[in-house]
């Protein structure tokens, strides 16, 4: 059984390496808090017996050699860095959690026949380049060596730069990991949502990462007065933008309540005074569902609609998609032996989509990948109340523990 205590404390070592900010987590990658990160979990990996090293982007591993040095790797792991004014647990909750595993297999004697590796990732909040899941992403060959003079900061300071910088001349492996060489990812994650909380239940095992389109809609109406314009003679693109907006998320709450999200993060009138009828209305669409023909249906309806309410209203609409990224299958057979170390653990667990992205989208394009969540309370992430109780972080260690001996034998 995985140990609480040893849990507990890296965690919460981990959190006390932080930014000054309010109460929660600030580890950006390439910072000098996410360089001390980078230390604690090499002292850890250390002390388990792990022979550490870098990659030449900032991912961290420790590996523990199989029996069989011709086969390939199984990785598990997560990632380090935080976004700004964080929980504890989002990302640093799976390397800890791996890193358990490689003490626990240290303390039993069992060598497996593949090498095992835990991996810390860098920058998969994308807070320091604002660019998502970076470093695994240079992995699975997505981003290359061009892209490190391509990818600047805020400051304008490229990736190279700042990666030379944060570096320094510590000796380091090509990032870059061919498909063959790792048999299998596993990610464990915190939930980031209730499901699993209100459930009651132990194990999430992740389905797939969801397809998410986006869509920006800019409603064109005519401005007037508030109170001299009669209401059969506007063209308000305030009501009308209104209107669409609602009709869209009731039609997801109807027809897709389980299997489908969609989000107005942004609503935005102008000239946006009390007392003028709005002359245009622009807002965002964010469409998640584990099935892209779901997003395209949620898309086919937005557009149908605008085209109504537009004749209703009097306005001119012009909604249209913005980006589409397609949903990412998890491995069948990893589900089904995340499934049997349940069952064998006693535990309960459910299917779900993960509705955030995740290390494991990038290590998907090259290898085997699955992920299992853990419970977090209320569903709470990225703010300092993020919390995953003790008992929850012990239970998913342990599916991690068997579920690595189980790929092993496979
Ligand atoms: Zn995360």
């Amino acid at each position: 059984m995985a140990n609480i205590e040893r849990l507990q404390k890296n965690i919460e070592d981990l959190k006390a390496i932080s930014e000054p900010c309010n109460g929660g987590v600030t580890r950006i990658g390439f910072t000098p808090e996410y360089r001390a990160g980078v230390e604690y979990i090499k002292k850890e990996m250390h002390e388990a017996g792990l022979q550490v090293y870098e990659d030449d982007i900032g991912n961290l591993y420790g590996r523990l050699q199989g029996s069989n040095s011709q086969l390939p790797s199984i990785i598990s792991g997560s990632h380090l860095d935080s976004v700004r004014n964080a929980g504890a647990f989002d990302g640093i909750a799976g390397v800890v959690a791996a890193l358990e595993v490689a003490r626990m297999l240290q303390e039993k004697g069992i060598q497996l026949q593949h090498t095992y590796e835990v991996a810390a990732f860098i920058e998969e909040e994308g807070t320091q380049f604002g660019r998502v899941l970076l470093g695994s992403r240079f992995i699975s060959g997505e981003l290359c060596d061009e892209d490190r003079d391509r990818i600047s900061n805020d400051s304008g300071e490229t990736l190279r730069d700042r990666w030379r910088a944060y570096a320094g001349d510590r000796p380091v492996v090509p990032a870059r990991r061919l498909p063959g060489s790792i048999k299998a990812f596993i990610e464990l994650h915190d939930e980031q949502g209730p499901l699993l909380e209100n459930t009651q239940t132990d194990i999430g095992i992740v389905d797939s990462i969801v397809a998410i389109g986006q869509m920006a809609v800019s409603v064109q109406g005519v401005a007037g007065h508030a109170g001299t314009v009669p209401m059969l003679m506007r063209q308000d693109a305030g009501a009308a933008g209104n209107l669409l907006a609602t009709r869209l998320t009731q039609y997801v709450i109807e027809h897709y309540p389980e299997t489908a999200t969609l989000t107005i993060g942004k609503f935005h009138l102008e000239p946006g005074s009390a007392n003028t009828i709005p002359g245009a209305c622009r807002f965002t669409v964010d469409i998640r569902s584990g099935s892209a023909a779901v997003v395209d249906d949620i898309t086919g309806y937005a557009e149908r609609e605008s085209r109504a309410v537009a004749k209703q209203y009097s306005v001119c609409i012009d909604a249209g998609q913005t980006s589409f990224k397609p949903a990412v299958a998890m491995n069948g057979r990893l589900k089904d032996i995340i499934k049997a170390a349940c069952e064998e653990l006693n535990l309960t667990y459910r299917p779900m989509n993960s509705g955030a992205g995740h290390d494991a989208m990038s290590m998907a394009d090259i290898c085997h990948s699955a992920m299992l969540f853990v419970p977090c309370v209320k569903g709470i992430t990225h703010n300092p109340a993020e919390c995953v109780p003790w008992e929850f972080m012990a239970k998913g260690t342990d599916v991690l523990y068997k579920a690595i001996q189980k790929i092993d034998r496979l």
